[in-house]
């Protein structure tokens, strides 16, 4: 018997004809992603506030695969924008990766906590993936079909290891998550997180205050999984398997690419 999941498309084009949006896809995790996904065959808009990055990496990817638009995340006309582009450009919206995140106050305690930088932290990471969702199922719903996919953290799981605004951040988007998988569910669209953990991007690197060998002689000393070195391409493949048809009856998961990393802290 010919199963639905027999007729995928192989592995090399297994994202043929998806178009996709990925937030804070100039750089680091959302960038991977998007070579990623141009190779295996979607079409992607960037959407970013590093305008000269996001442009750069659309000439790379080919203008006809990818494009760029400006998007603060925490802008609702930025974010409707960005699905609009993909929508006008492509045709459609098939995947929503709500990517972009900021971490700040790297070890600080409560009491050296800011409150404009708590504030900071969520609007950046929550209230930007409550308006890239929302404005993904406005077009996807109707479609009755899609994918978001939306980057946690081990903080979306555990408290303690990194600063407390981010934790909260990322707690709270496994709320939203599961709260946008139970809504759209009925309406054919698929919502899910992919939580990674010690990837060295200009983030991590950002935080640490260590140069680029001390921070990954930190990660690697930290990591449960020896021997292979956790990259940005890894969190891609796992946003692809999410974003593309293999998944297409999985919704309401928190996928952990952290190399066991939660199971030994939990
Ligand atoms: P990165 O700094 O390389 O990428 C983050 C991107 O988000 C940047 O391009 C940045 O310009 C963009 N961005 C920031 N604020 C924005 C805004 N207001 N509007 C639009 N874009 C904005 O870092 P990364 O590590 O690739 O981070 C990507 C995601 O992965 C984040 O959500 C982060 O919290 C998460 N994450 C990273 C790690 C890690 O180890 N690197 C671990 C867990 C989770």
């Amino acid at each position: 018997m010919t199963t639905a999941l027999a007729q995928l498309p192989s592995s090399a084009k297994r994202l043929e004809g998806k178009v996709a949006v990925i937030t804070g896809g100039a750089s680091g995790i959302g960038e991977s992603t998007a070579k990623l996904f141009v190779r295996y065959g979607a079409r992607v808009v960037i959407a970013d506030i590093q305008d000269d990055k996001g442009r750069a990496l659309c000439d790379l990817l080919g203008t006809a695969d990818a494009c760029y638009v400006h998007c603060d995340v925490t802008d609702e006309s930025d974010m409707r924008n960005a699905v609009d582009t993909a929508v006008a450009r492509f045709g459609k919206l098939d995947i929503m990766f709500s990517n972009a995140g900021t971490l700040r106050e790297f070890g600080k305690g409560l009491a050296d906590s800011d409150k404009a930088e708590f504030e900071r932290v969520m609007a950046v990471n929550v209230v930007g993936a409550f308006l890239a969702t929302k404005h993904a199922a406005r077009v996807m719903a109707p479609a009755r079909r899609g994918s978001i996919v939306i980057t946690g953290s081990t903080a979306s799981v555990l408290g303690g290891v990194v600063p407390l605004s981010y934790v909260c951040s990322k707690h709270a988007v496994v709320g939203l998550m599961k709260s946008a998988a139970a809504e759209l569910g009925a309406h054919g669209v698929r919502v899910n997180c992919v939580s990674p953990h010690g990837v060295m991007t200009p983030l991590m690197m950002g935080v640490m205050g260590m140069d680029e060998a001390a921070t990954e002689a930190f990660v690697e000393r930290s990591a449960n999984l020896k021997g292979v070195k956790a990259t940005a391409e890894d969190v891609a493949e796992a946003v692809a398997y999410l974003g593309g048809d293999e998944s297409r009856y999985v919704s309401g998961a928190n996928l952990m690419v952290d190399g066991g990393y939660s199971v030994t802290k939990g």
